[in-house]
């Protein structure tokens, strides 16, 4: 699909299953099953939804999914499925990994940022975009490094130290326009640098929501995920999100929906996926 100057390519970059408490918070569980059912292990189907953009010459991957690297007991519990779904996406878009300019991510947890980095056949970890600069906000890098007991086992160092390492981070303090068009904007919320991914041509716009709108039932006000950090600042970042989007007609593509992710949502929220724009 065509957006402005914008070409957009919807992807799974990785699927897998959640705790239905992670996913939904303190809201009551006979209350969120209605929208999102659980299985016998109250464990629930996302997806990590991720997309290619290419704009002006360049290649643009934003968000990664979780990767091959995962330990086989996190793999289980999780129920992981097609880790590297991004890297099969790209190939049938015949774009190699040294081709990707630009990697992005909403923040640097191990289901956002798992693919900036693979396993090389002698087992070393390596950066799985050579060439890509990969825009990080400070405060979430920072974080990632020193964090509280709860968010420990959410970052795994392996996914974003090498990248660093390799010269491939590029630090972003706060709202930038990284590209011409595309914007980061920090929101905070789940994670204290988290930000919301934003492309812009003329007056239109696509939001990557990232967890700050992960799945549909999330489109609810008052709804949030429960691995939010900062509760109040993430509702009132998705208000403004969903304000905007709503006034101005935005397309938003949520972060782990596993059905039609990409939509509109009217002022009431209603959701309107959009046809053109279809998962896989
Ligand atoms: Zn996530």
């Amino acid at each position: 699909m065509r957006v402005g100057d914008f070409e957009l390519h919807l992807l799974v970059a990785s699927r897998m299953k959640f705790d239905g408490g992670l996913v939904f918070g303190v809201v009551p569980k006979v209350v969120w099953e209605r929208h999102k059912p659980a299985d016998e292990n109250n464990l629930v189907e996302m997806a990590c939804v991720g997309m290619v953009v290419r704009s002006g010459g360049r290649v643009i991957l934003c968000e990664t999914g979780i990767g091959a690297k995962l330990d086989q007991k996190r793999a289980r519990q999780v129920a992981l499925r097609e880790p590297e779904g991004a890297l099969l996406a790209l190939r049938r878009l015949g774009i190699r990994p040294d081709e990707v300019d630009v990697v992005l991510s909403t923040h640097l947890h191990w289901d956002h940022a798992g693919g900036f980095t693979r396993r090389s056949e002698g087992g070393r970890v390596e950066v799985t975009f050579p060439r890509a600069k990969h825009f990080v906000q400070r405060t979430e890098w920072d974080f990632a490094l020193d964090c509280d007991p709860r968010s420990r086992a959410a970052y795994l160092e392996d996914d974003f130290v090498p990248v660093a390492d390799a010269g491939l981070v590029e630090f972003v303090d706060g709202d930038a326009e990284v590209l011409p068009g595309v914007e980061l904007r920090l929101t905070g919320g789940h994670t204290p640098g988290n930000q919301v991914v934003v492309f812009r041509s003329g007056e239109l716009a696509v939001a990557m929501t990232g967890d700050l709108i992960g799945t549909r039932p999330h489109l609810r006000r008052a709804w949030n995920s429960g691995g939010d950090l900062d509760v109040v600042r993430a509702l009132a970042e998705k208000g403004r999100l969903l304000d905007e989007a709503a006034a101005h007609r935005w397309l938003l593509v949520l972060g782990h929906e596993t059905e039609q992710p990409a939509g509109y949502v009217s002022r009431a929220g209603e959701w309107t996926p959009e046809p053109a724009l279809p998962l896989g």
